[in-house]
């Protein structure tokens, strides 16, 4: 058999279980993308990347950080990004999945003991892979299986620092980790707290902070702020402590042998931070937008969260496949989402709302769920 066979044979073999994916044309009504505030087309935002070409800003950074790619645009931002969320330092990378492997193989030492969340992003699961730290998954939303992990690695002689991951929104079930808890274990057991805030930025807290807006500056706390969801651009911010930074500048190997992003992203992402303060409105339409939805679908006797990420959980792959489907025929763009996405019995669709659509979308679409279920 030669090797291209061998992928064939997989592809069928997804096929016939009613997994393979397959990249279709964009139609129908937004309850799918992550563009939570509608940025990603704004006017504001074309206008700031326009004028940032205008003013000679180039289109690509040539080389990496440590090379010439070091743009003032980058560091204009990452002072900007550290101001506005309240740390010491921040980094700006290309995407959000390159921050998490990133993190987890940098910065975790030899020695030391990654403490996470079963249902953490695949993105943190890769720095996980290639982390020098052992690794042991808890139950999740449970702070007590977090510290029952930590407590039975210290007694088998653990000695490193344990570094406790988490998502403050979860991507995939719209709901949140209960942080304060985790802080508070990270302060007792003198542990690292990551939060991973990629849904969370731009939707909730002060001025879309995010839900860590509160630990940001904190010296055991690192926060990951996507700017590809509710930022409405592309790339990732790593906030912590100013020693955090320097060590990613000489330790961290996707930030030292990559390209720089385009330091017209960067541009873009500091137009963002400004119009998330500016612009309050956008936060506060999504809020009322999320409150319908969550009336018309509990309405239906469905659970639903106060978060933009709604889930419908249906269980069986191809009939949550084959409901999504049906809800794209009648204009709505709503994705199903199957193992290994989402734990295996646990298909779903995943509505997501943004301000690319109305109210009466909003109801129109629960209409058609009602319908279809
Ligand atoms: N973390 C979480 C929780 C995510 O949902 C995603 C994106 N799906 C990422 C990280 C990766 O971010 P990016 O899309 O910028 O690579």
């Amino acid at each position: 058999m030669t090797a291209l066979d061998t992928l064939q044979r997989d592809l069928d073999t997804l096929e016939r279980s009613g997994r393979r994916r397959a990249l279709v044309p964009v139609q129908g009504r937004d309850f799918a993308s992550n563009d939570y505030l509608g940025l990603a087309g704004s006017t504001r935002l074309r206008e700031a990347v326009a004028e940032a070409l205008a003013r000679g800003v180039p289109v690509g950074s040539g080389g990496s950080r440590l090379l010439r790619g070091n743009a003032p645009e980058h560091e204009r931002l990452e002072d900007e990004a550290a101001r506005f969320f309240g740390s010491e330092g921040a980094v700006f990378l290309g995407s959000g999945y390159c921050a998490n492997a990133l993190l987890f193989s940098t910065l975790p030492q030899r020695g030391d003991l990654i403490v996470h969340d079963e249902l953490v992003h695949a993105s943190a699961h890769e720095g996980i892979r290639l982390a020098r730290a052992d690794a042991v998954g808890f139950a999740h939303n449970d702070p007590q299986a977090a510290a029952e992990a930590i407590a039975r690695w210290r007694q088998a002689g653990g000695r490193g620092t344990a570094w406790i991951a988490v998502e403050s929104l979860y991507s995939m079930d719209g709901d949140r980790a209960p942080l304060a808890d985790f802080a508070d274990l990270a302060e007792r057991t003198g542990a690292m707290l990551l939060v991973d805030e990629a849904h969370a930025t731009g939707v909730f807290g002060r001025d879309g902070r995010g839900l860590a807006g509160r630990l940001d500056g904190a010296e055991n706390v690192i926060t990951l702020k996507t700017c590809g969801k509710a930022l409405g651009c592309e790339g990732a911010l790593l906030l912590g402590p100013a020693p955090m930074r320097e060590f990613i500048v000489n330790r961290g190997r996707q930030f030292i042998f990559s390209t720089a992003p385009s330091p017209l992203m960067a541009a873009a992402v500091r137009e963002s931070l400004r119009i998330l303060r500016d612009e309050p409105w956008r936060r506060e339409r999504l809020h009322a937008l999320v409150g319908r939805a969550q009336a018309a679908l509990a309405g239906l006797g469905l659970e639903t969260s106060d978060s933009p990420i709604q889930r419908v959980v249906l269980g069986d792959d191809r009939k949550t496949m084959a409901a999504a489907a049906a809800l794209q025929d009648r204009g709505f763009d709503v994705r199903g989402i199957r193992p290994p996405t989402v734990p295996v019995g646990t298909a779903r669709l995943r509505i997501s709302l943004t301000l690319n659509v109305t109210e009466r979308d909003v109801d129109a679409l629960v209409g058609a769920l009602e319908e279809i279920l």
